[in-house]
């Protein structure tokens, strides 16, 4: 397996640790979207795509954040320990999307990435610099037709009468549009 791409947005803020967001395409055929560049105390790492964890309300069921004190929903007092704590204590409160599950898996991510996001660093000094991370990914081939969800109508619809003494009824209006339209039809 190899990264074939890698798409960089870097962050204005160079201030922030929060550094870039950043797309890689594996084999040509897979994105993974949503990568953060992340500074650190020894050099920029990547983070892995994440979603917040969320635990349950018990007075609704709700989900809301494990941070939250009371529930979005009924407003429930919610107990203050609900995250899982890490081996150095710290509580867990996001969860990774995708991830490597192997070190030579993460190293490989792990130096692409910085590799390109120095050269986008670098491409950034050009004025005419415009980040390619928010472009659409396209397939590679295209539909030969164009597809239909729905099947065509193959019955003229009546106008619409609206609603009163002079409108005709259903059960009257369906013969006469047959007469009126569809003789030949059918
Ligand atoms: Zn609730």
């Amino acid at each position: 397996m190899e990264i074939t791409e890698v798409r960089i947005k870097l962050m204005e803020d160079t201030d922030d640790r929060l550094q870039g967001f950043c797309s890689i395409t594996f084999d040509d055929c897979f994105v993974v979207r949503d990568l953060k560049i992340i500074e650190g105390s020894n050099g920029p790492f990547v983070a892995m795509p994440s979603r917040k964890l969320t635990g349950h309300c018990p007075k609704c069921g709700c989900k809301n954040h494990l941070r939250a004190a009371f529930c979005n929903q009924c407003g429930a007092r919610l107990k203050e320990d609900q995250a899982v704590k890490d081996q150095d204590g710290r509580a867990k409160l996001y969860a990774d999307i995708a991830h490597p599950i192997n070190s030579t898996c993460r190293e490989m991510i792990q130096q692409r990435v910085i590799s390109e996001y120095r050269a986008e660093q670098e491409r950034a000094t050009d004025p005419d610099y415009v980040s390619r991370y928010d472009d659409y990914y396209e397939y590679e081939e295209k539909p030969a037709t164009k597809v239909h969800t729905e099947p065509a109508e193959t019955e003229l619809r009546p106008p619409h009468t609206p609603p009163g003494k002079n409108a005709p009824q259903k059960e009257q209006a369906e013969p006469s549009r047959k007469d009126d339209f569809g003789a030949g039809i059918f």
